[in-house]
């Protein structure tokens, strides 16, 4: 529906972009365009928004994941609605719930946090490593209780964690579980092997801000025949999210690209919000900020959403090889200011999803001197140790410091 507040508001953005046009700028936004999707992510959109009856069809999404399972060098996978609902589908076929202590960072979002408690689970949270952001091998040793029975380890902004092998031998030799967070990594390597493919289970997202893009997806990969049976089963038995909320994340497609991507973007980007922005979604919801489940937890991915997956995976290496490309030149500003470089462990290829650095804590709060001096959008993963939560956890240091410190930038730029 076209609304009124939504014409004066583009109307008053145009008038100021003429503004800025006459004063010899540019009408075009500032590059904070960190989108993987392209024209023909929209003409997917537009053709399965205008046939509806195959929504709910498995040969698409089934396609989806037999790519993406090639593709990652993995065994199975398993697509649902969401990464936190790919990781809550993994805890659940893993018997994993009352009783139980889970380890998680205590620097993630709290949708991972979230997805444990679902389980019926107890979350204990093990403080980070300032190098990669990922768990801390020696605070994850003093978190284990008898109770322990996984840990959640994360390899954040698409760099591969610092005690990656370390975490894995601490876990066999404790006897826990692994579940590694790619939501951030998908394509990152590790000596030869995708990450994600070294736990008992990998989960990746395709959530609006991450690698790929499908507005809201996720994958969960596991080599284990018989918790790939159980996820199999679990899927089967999931239901698919109602058809108004499918509807809205292909219209968010189409809204993103012209805002984001397109050369035009100044003009057109406006002009869909006009057209569609009464379809806008958030990808954490108020309830989910309460703690509570989101209206699609639990759902497997329609037919669309695997489309568009598809398309997103052939693209990928083309897009991580351009972040690491943009890398460099945030390498080349850190040395320049003084700042410390992001670490890339040997025997590692990152993907730069963002680029993070520590800077000082004033520089974090405000980020404006990112669209002045460098014109880009600094980022501020994470805002805090449940993010977008603010706050830091007490038994946390290093996380409480990422937390006031670390900024990151974009590494897909307009
Ligand atoms: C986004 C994110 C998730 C959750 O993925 P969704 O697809 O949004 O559910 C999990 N872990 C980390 C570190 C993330 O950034």
């Amino acid at each position: 529906m076209i609304r009124a507040w939504r014409l004066r508001w583009a109307a008053e953005r145009q008038f100021a972009n003429v503004r800025r046009v006459l004063d010899g700028g540019s009408a075009a936004s500032p590059t904070f365009g960190t989108t993987t999707l392209d024209r023909d992510d929209v003409q997917i959109a537009r053709r399965w928004l205008r046939d509806r009856r195959r929504w709910d069809k498995p040969e698409t999404v089934q396609q989806y994941e037999r790519q993406f399972a090639v593709w990652n060098g993995s065994r199975h996978a398993f697509a649902f609605m969401g990464g936190r609902v790919a990781l809550g589908a993994a805890l659940h076929c893993m018997d994993l719930g009352d009783g139980d202590e889970i380890i998680v960072p205590g620097y993630t979002c709290v949708v991972v946090a979230n997805a444990v408690k679902h389980a019926g689970a107890k979350v204990v949270y093990c403080d980070i490593e300032l190098d990669t952001y990922g768990a801390d091998v020696r605070s994850v040793e003093q978190a284990i209780s008898p109770r322990t029975r996984a840990i959640v380890i994360q390899h954040l902004y698409g760099l591969v964690c610092r005690d990656y092998e370390a975490l894995l031998a601490l876990a066999e030799r404790s006897g826990i579980v692994v579940v590694e967070d790619c939501a951030h990594a998908t394509g990152a390597e590790f000596k030869g092997r995708k990450v994600g493919t070294r736990g008992k289970v990998g989960f990746y997202s395709s959530e609006q801000s991450k690698p790929m893009n499908t507005i809201q997806g996720g994958v969960v990969v596991t080599d284990d025949d018989r918790l790939a049976a159980r996820l199999k089963e679990f899927q089967r038995n999931a239901p698919f999210p109602n058809a108004d909320f499918v509807e809205a994340l292909l219209y968010n497609v189409i809204l993103q690209y012209y805002e984001r991507k397109h050369p035009q973007r100044w003009l057109l980007g406006d002009l869909a919000e006009i057209l569609y922005g009464d379809y806008r979604l958030v990808s954490t919801s108020n309830e989910e900020l309460r703690g509570q489940k989101p209206a699609h937890y639990g759902c497997r991915m329609p037919a669309p959403i695997a489309a568009l997956g598809i398309n997103q995976l052939r693209k990928l290496d083309r897009y991580n090889t351009l972040r690491r490309s943009t890398a460099k030149r945030w390498d080349g500003w850190c040395k320049e200011h003084g700042y410390k470089p992001a670490t890339v462990v040997p025997d590692s290829v990152p993907i730069f999803l963002r680029y993070p650095v520590i800077v000082e804590p004033a520089r974090k709060l405000d980020r404006s001197w990112g669209k002045s001096e460098l014109q880009v959008e600094v980022g501020e993963w994470f805002k805090g140790s449940l993010h977008p939560l603010s706050g830091a956890h007490p038994g946390c240091p290093q996380a409480s410091m990422a937390v006031e410190q670390c900024i990151n930038f974009p590494c897909l730029m307009g």
